[in-house]
């Protein structure tokens, strides 16, 4: 078994034991992501299984990103745009991400507890969470202008 075979078979414990049906296209939704590296969108992962599911739509898709979404399976990224894109890397981490091809590269660092408490005395908020993102150019692309 790899890595990622754990995973998926964790993923699927978690979905059973919150009573979720495991359809074929629910286990190639969870397949795809979580071999993915790259928090797709619902698009891309409709576009990579279309052809695998004929009959499945971009909806299906995202029902069933829904669904991960609620039982704490996937992280849905929004930004305020279109697309929300999904990680199934749901252990504290940032993103640094890519201003030239929209990659998303994760990376870890210690979790900013101390902004959270400021932000509560300074706003009265009582903070749920937070997102930090670096932005700039991947090495990819770096790679591509440099010659
Ligand atoms: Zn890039
Ligand atoms: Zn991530």
């Amino acid at each position: 078994m790899t890595v990622s075979d754990h995973r998926l078979q964790d993923a699927i414990d978690t979905l059973k034991d919150s009573g979720v049906r495991i359809t074929p296209q629910r286990h190639a939704v969870l397949e795809f992501l979580l071999n993915s590296m790259t928090h797709p969108t619902a698009d891309e992962i409709y576009k990579a299984l279309e052809r695998k599911f004929p009959n499945m739509s971009v909806a299906t898709v995202y029902n069933n990103l829904r669904v991960f979404r609620e039982i704490g399976l996937v992280r849905e990224l929004t930004y305020g745009d279109s697309s929300s894109r999904f990680d199934c890397n749901t252990s504290d981490h940032y993103h640094a991400i890519c201003d030239s091809c929209g990659k998303i590269v994760d990376f870890h660092y210690p979790s900013l507890n101390e902004v959270e408490s400021l932000a509560e005395q300074v706003t009265g908020f009582t903070v749920s969470h937070h997102r930090m993102e670096v932005y700039g150019t991947c090495s990819h692309c770096n790679a591509k202008t440099a010659h």
